[in-house]
């Protein structure tokens, strides 16, 4: 069976539900060159995945071997997913690849992605059938522009067609696309745009009437993939611009947690409009496995708190749990607390609603607000936490009188990221921001970095909270702010306000 699937526009999440369904269940993803490759993340560990860019030059598919691969791969009884960037029909070849299927006797599916010039019309403000003046719009292959033969493309009816002409591939060819459509009779002044890496987040629009637009181009130095609109749409509306007014748009941020968090926080960096850079610094190991772990499990409803303190030791409890068979109930009665809102959420999902999470998220003002609202005199605390964890949490509640158990349940162990190009990326100034999420993250980070090339540069640093600020203090890094609340949401919202901030000084 193959499956012709749209990977939508640029943006890993503009794939339809059909779609990432299938990417799922994949044997075998035969990929464009325009299809996000994060969104391969969905398939199979065991998933083949071939890349077949068309492009001039070596490593290069023609058309013919991708078809030959697709009818062979789904003649081997595999499930295939062919991928094509945007709708897999809009001048994808998709009308060959399926009729090559049908011949072969391969059962196929078509699923439908969002084309390119609807996405990058919409994340550009620019509203292709506005009624006020498009009532209908054409889409155009720019590549017959290039003066072929048995073109099909009809200058006169595009320089007279009473609405918005959207050219696909057009970029090599846009001096004969304005030159013909004046030619034919377009006024010079009727607006026009380029949309390149529309929904990513290099996005870029250049706005021109059309006489200007190839002069503005290459002044902008516009690259593809890009998109051409000409018509009264393409004035756009700057108001209707969401996508590049997003606060964190047009800037790189790298994170540097482990690879699962990591992957957490691009997400939302992304959200606000960011592009995200992922470097694997640690990796979470539970110790789940120790004996002291499974003693303290016995005993667990002897205990009248239970407190976690990270999403990462909430997950790493309850899949040694799970793994021994068990659930939620073993706490029975007993008192649990959380450090954060996504610790508290962690727990959620596992169908348990913390019984107290401080107002601050750190380890001090969590041990001095549980003081505060139960009598911990004499009373059993269990600690389920990272072996590095600092230990102030222990000394602030065994001052409130409790007995205190500090249970490691994860380390992080350092990892070797991928740095080759990292400090020349940073001197240059192509990385705005480095995210700093915990203590173990700074050192093996500083480990491969060198403090002098971050200080130097024009790349800012984000700590988390006070712990991860010392830290970067002791190695000499230059902090430029600190989350007023210590979670990863607190700290992308300390950089929009820094950011804001520095645009209004501008
Ligand atoms: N099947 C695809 C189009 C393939 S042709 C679709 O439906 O979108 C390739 C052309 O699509 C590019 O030359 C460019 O004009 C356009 N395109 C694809 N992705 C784009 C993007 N992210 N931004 C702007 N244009 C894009």
């Amino acid at each position: 069976m193959a499956y012709l699937v749209g990977a939508g526009p640029g943006r890993a999440d503009l794939i339809t539900l059909r779609g990432a369904e299938l990417l799922r269940i994949a044997d075998c993803i035969i990929v464009d060159k325009l299809a996000n490759p994060a969104m391969l993340e969905l398939a199979r560990k065991d998933a083949e995945i071939i890349h077949v860019p068309k492009r001039i030059g070596p490593g290069s598919f023609t058309q013919d071997q991708i078809n030959r691969i697709l009818v062979e791969k789904a003649l081997a009884g595999k499930i295939v997913v062919r991928l094509k960037g945007g709708d897999p029909c809009i001048f994808g070849r998709c009308a060959e690849e399926a009729a090559l299927l049908n011949e072969a006797g391969v059962d196929f599916e078509i699923v439908p992605g969002i084309t390119a010039a609807i996405a990058a019309s919409e994340y550009a403000g620019i509203m292709l059938t506005d009624r006020r003046y498009s009532s209908q719009v054409a889409f155009i292959t720019g590549r017959e522009a290039e003066g072929k033969e048995d073109s099909n493309i009809d200058w006169n009816v595009l320089a007279h067609f009473p609405g918005t002409l959207v050219f696909y591939m057009g970029i090599s060819t846009l001096p004969t696309i304005a030159e013909q459509l004046m030619a034919n009779g377009m006024v010079g002044d009727t607006p026009a745009a380029l949309v390149a890496n529309a929904t990513l987040p290099g996005q870029r629009v250049v706005q021109s009437p059309l006489s200007g637009i190839v002069d503005a181009c290459s002044r902008e130095k516009i690259e593809p993939p890009a998109l051409i609109i000409v018509g009264e749409a393409a004035r756009g509306d700057p108001g209707l611009n969401w996508f590049m007014r997003k606060p964190l748009f047009g800037r790189t941020v790298l994170v540097t947690r482990d690879a699962e968090g990591n992957f957490e926080v691009s997400q939302k960096i992304l959200a606000r409009g960011g592009d995200a850079v992922e470097f694997t610094t640690i990796a979470i190991k539970p110790l789940t496995d120790r004996d002291e772990f499974l003693q303290v499990l016995a005993e667990l409803t002897g205990y009248d708190w239970a407190i976690f303190t990270s999403p990462n030791g909430v997950a790493v409890f309850f899949d040694a749990l799970s793994a021994l068979g068990k659930d939620a109930r073993v706490f029975g009665p007993v008192r649990i607390a959380a450090l954060g809102d996504r610790t508290a959420a962690s727990l959620e999902r596992y169908g348990i609603r913390a019984d107290f999470v401080p107002t601050v998220f750190t380890g001090y003002e969590l041990g001095i607000q549980l003081a505060a609202l139960a009598n911990l005199h004499e009373k059993k605390v269990l600690l389920l936490r990272s072996e590095l964890a600092s230990k102030e949490l222990v000394e602030v509640l065994q001052q409130a009188g409790a007995q205190v158990r500090d249970v490691p349940i994860y380390t992080a162990v350092p990892q070797q990221g991928d740095v080759a190009g990292l400090e020349g990326q940073i001197r240059e100034g192509r990385l705005h921001w480095l995210t700093f999420a915990s203590p173990s993250a700074v050192r093996s980070f500083f480990e491969q970095v060198r403090p002098g090339v971050v200080n130097v540069s024009s790349t800012k640093v984000a700590s988390i909270g006070p712990v991860t600020s010392r830290e970067l203090e002791r190695l000499g890094v230059r902090i430029n702010i600190e989350a007023t609340e210590h979670t990863t949401d607190g700290m992308l919202d300390a950089i929009e306000n820094a950011e804001r901030k520095w645009k209004l000084l501008e």
